[in-house]
């Protein structure tokens, strides 16, 4: 159940609605949905014990209505101010994902060493990425294959975040890291494999870091929204979602991008979302067309990997951009920015690069 409040309530009254239902054991989240000043009071739980007509006769309440989605907190419905949630990321004022300008995140798949992303994050920083990416921890198809540097990895980040001012993002695989992990990161990524992991949904809803979800690979919208839900009702509402490519009978690429999952969420959430056009694609020459379609399409931003050498890549060395490569993604994508009416974030200099060619 949703309790619209008039115009003109209290915060007394509102606090009062909130006590009566609370006291039915229902949780409740309040939002102000801004000009011009009403509040919005979800119901969380079964409102079954609920009397609604008990609670359409308290005052200030001016109507009630059901929930329309099974995701609550991620629901347009309960929008701020009616508008999308701006989640910002790190201490800086730099980088945010769902404001005026694009968040761009680049780096490697995976750290691989101290001097790579070095080089690396100076890079991206160079042509206007927001946020250094960087896997410690990599979920791989094969345990044989090369699975992170883990703690020395995160030290790393944390060395690069001190020399750029770049926050970093990085992936989180299991509960029992989150706590480490956030200690180093601005951002924790949950990744495709992980998305319906609840366990871990629960534990980077308990941190106060911003969650990058990635959709599973074969995952519906709804199911990414509930997975965000299980994330928001643990305490924390920072969530940017993540198109990554969904699994597809197409071989060419390594996954297909769902472009319409962008105008889908943007109508269901209030939640940012942003592409990963690397993994979706898999081969590097298609990551500066899907990333300028995803920009197009409405895309908050985008994550992309870059490496020094991508050929000689530890992992995901084919669909890497090499740091020209990522410079010159960044110069075609401009126009797509503007077209969109959105920026591209500039250097940490100040220079802010609007989304214009040159
Ligand atoms: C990654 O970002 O390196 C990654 C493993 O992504 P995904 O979870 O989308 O496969
Ligand atoms: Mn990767």
């Amino acid at each position: 159940m949703i309790i619209v409040t008039r115009m003109d309530a209290t915060i007394a009254m509102i606090d009062r609605i909130r006590e009566h239902v609370e006291a039915c054991g229902v949780r409740t989240y309040a939002v102000d949905q801004g000009h011009p000043g009403r509040v919005v009071i979800g119901c969380l739980g079964q409102s079954d014990g609920l009397c609604a007509s008990a609670v359409r006769d308290l005052p200030g309440v001016e109507h009630l209505t059901e929930w329309r989605t099974p995701y609550r907190l991620a629901s347009r419905a309960m929008a701020r101010n009616g508008g999308c949630t701006v989640v910002r990321i790190g201490d800086g004022e730099r980088a945010a994902a769902g404001g005026p300008e694009l968040l761009v995140i680049a780096g490697p798949c995976a750290v691989e060493g101290r001097q790579m992303l070095r080089e690396t994050a100076h890079a991206v920083r160079r042509a206007g990425a927001g946020a250094l990416r960087g896997g410690a921890f990599k979920p791989r198809t094969s345990p044989y294959a090369f699975r992170g540097l883990e703690r020395e990895a995160l030290l790393l980040l944390a060395e690069c975040r001190r020399d750029t001012g770049l926050p970093v993002v990085t992936e989180v695989l299991d509960p029992r890291q989150v706590e480490a992990v956030a200690e180093h990161a601005d951002v924790l990524q949950v990744g495709a494999r992980n998305m319906q992991n609840y366990p871990l949904l629960c534990e980077v809803g308990r941190v106060r870091r911003p969650v990058l979800l990635k959709r599973g690979m074969a995952a519906t919208l709804t199911e990414l929204l509930l997975a965000a839900e299980y994330v928001m009702t643990s305490g924390n509402p920072d969530v940017i979602l993540c198109e990554r490519g969904i699994r597809t009978f197409e071989t060419d690429t390594r996954n297909t991008l769902d472009v319409a999952a962008i105008p889908v969420l943007r109508r269901e959430t209030h939640l940012p979302v942003i592409v990963d056009p690397s993994h979706a694609a898999g081969r590097a020459d298609l990551v500066t067309p899907l990333a300028c379609a995803a920009v197009a399409a409405g895309a908050d931003g985008f994550i992309v990997e870059v490496h020094p050498r991508p050929e000689a890549a530890w992992s995901d060395g084919e669909q890497s951009l090499s740091p020209h490569q990522f410079a010159e993604l960044m110069t075609v994508v401009a126009p797509f920015a503007a077209a969109a009416g959105r920026r591209l974030s500039g250097s940490p200099d100040g220079a802010v690069r609007e989304g214009q060619a040159a």
